[in-house]
């Protein structure tokens, strides 16, 4: 006996119709007369295509839209996640050096605390758990990212002895690490680039545009007068030709994303390497403005101006949770606070009462009130998750949303268990598979 897969979403498109499954990740093209012999299989027990249509069904069942019965699908994305979260073949070390910002956002403001920054017993005790995990037989990566505040307020005392240490530690350990910053990009500098370029070490960077010009330096300024948006822009292309990869987030919202397109104008001069290898814009919808809308396609429109250009974008639209989960969602990931508190994500605030734990003066990291093995057992928890087609991509989001709700003893769904939305999120699927399709061709 058969079943038809709970992953799978049969949608119009065009003159025709497809099936995608969200488990597998593939789609195959319909016309009407076939969708309608699945239709009919689906209402009336999909076994009886076999008879109808022997051919389409063992299609089906290789492609794995349709599974033996008795296949437990669920169980099977939870297996994948696990070995995914549970990996200790790496670390993923987040440091805030500083909660202090050279900018004064009106929407973190007022977590600014100024003159907060790395005491030197934390740094020593950051310095330690780093020498103790990167030399850990298991230990393949080690990722040492920082965040903040602004991390590149206080570079020579805070940055460069947690980079040299992780240098040092690993020309005997010898594995791969990897640095980043979040960060707002004012500050970057000739020095910036020459100090990396003498360690041999290619940061990572994430900058953030919050739209075009006019409404990124309403948000983002460093005096009322004075905007950001001309100087961040030319340190970002700045660094892209000096071939340091820096990812673009352009947070948007309903009122800005049609002005974003008008970012694609200042990105177009930019060398054709640093656009293929260096640069790449991520459009992601600021929370608090996440209503139902059909602002999808004008995002789709957009990027696809940037795409004309060759400048690669990606969006917060087309999830993929599973696979590619949040590095708060690993077991292996922590982020210390100035003053030694532990967290697991970035993206909630980092007042002591809501830590994780704390980074003991060994550099051990102490987890309170078993917070890791909470947090680790979070996801799968949400009841309308188990049941959806899209849970594969999306699941409920991460674990810091999972845990959220668990601990509530609440049920939710990011998409208001609306289909039309998730339906959205297929159809962008399916329209990467076809571009991808297409470059290949
Ligand atoms: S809120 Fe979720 S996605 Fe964001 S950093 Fe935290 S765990 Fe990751
Ligand atoms: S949050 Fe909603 S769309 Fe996402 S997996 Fe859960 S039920 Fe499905």
């Amino acid at each position: 006996m058969k079943k038809y897969s709970q992953f799978n979403s049969l949608l119009p498109y065009e003159n025709q119709y497809f099936l995608y499954n969200s488990y597998q990740q593939k789609t195959i093209f319909l016309e009407e007369e076939l969708k309608e012999l699945l239709e009919a299989a689906i209402h009336e027990g999909i076994d009886n295509l076999k008879e109808v249509h022997p051919s389409f069904f063992d299609y089906l069942v290789e492609s794995g839209f349709v599974v033996d019965s008795s296949f437990d699908e669920v169980q099977q994305v939870k297996d994948i996640s696990k070995k995914i979260d549970e990996n200790t073949d790496f670390f993923l070390l987040t440091v805030n050096p500083t909660m202090n910002c050279n900018f004064k956002c009106w929407y973190c403001y007022e977590t600014h605390i100024k003159d907060s920054r790395l005491e030197t017993s934390v740094l020593d005790s950051i310095q330690s758990f780093i020498t103790k995990t990167i030399n850990k037989e298991n230990i393949k990566f080690f990722s040492l990212a920082f965040f903040g505040g602004e991390p590149l307020l206080y570079f020579e005392k805070n940055v460069k002895p947690l980079v040299e240490h992780l240098k040092r530690e690993n020309d005997h350990s010898n594995k791969m690490i990897h640095v980043s910053f979040t960060t707002n990009g004012y500050l970057i500098n000739q020095d910036f680039i020459d100090y990396f370029n003498s360690v041999d070490i290619k940061p990572h960077l994430q900058i953030t545009l919050d739209g075009y010009k006019d409404e990124h330096d309403k948000v983002r300024f460093v005096s009322k007068k004075k905007g950001s948006y001309d100087e961040i822009v030319r340190n970002i292309i700045f660094l892209a030709n000096n071939e340091f990869p820096v990812n673009v987030r352009i947070n948007f919202t309903d009122e800005n994303l049609s002005n974003s397109s008008k970012i694609v104008e200042d990105f177009k001069e930019v060398s054709e390497e640093a656009k293929e290898k260096y640069l790449k814009f991520d459009f992601h919808r600021v929370w608090q403005n996440n209503q139902i809308d059909d602002l999808d396609k004008t995002l789709h429109e957009i990027r696809e101006q940037f795409e004309i250009w060759g400048l690669r974008t990606n969006s917060n639209n087309s999830p993929n949770n599973i696979q590619n989960s949040c590095y708060a969602d690993k077991r292996n990931s922590a982020t210390v606070n100035y003053n030694g508190d532990l967290f697991k994500c970035t993206a909630r605030d980092f007042l002591t009462e809501n830590r994780g734990g704390y980074l003991s003066e060994e550099g051990d990291l102490i987890w309170e009130n078993d917070y890791l093995e909470r947090r680790m057992d979070a996801k799968f928890s949400n009841k309308p998750c188990l049941s959806c087609r899209i849970m594969p991509l999306c699941n409920g989001g991460c674990s810091q949303h999972a845990m959220e709700y668990k601990e509530a003893n609440d049920e939710y769904c990011i998409y208001q268990g609306d289909e039309n939305e998730k339906s959205k999120i297929v159809y962008t699927k399916v329209e990467e598979i076809i571009n991808a399709e297409l470059q290949e061709a």
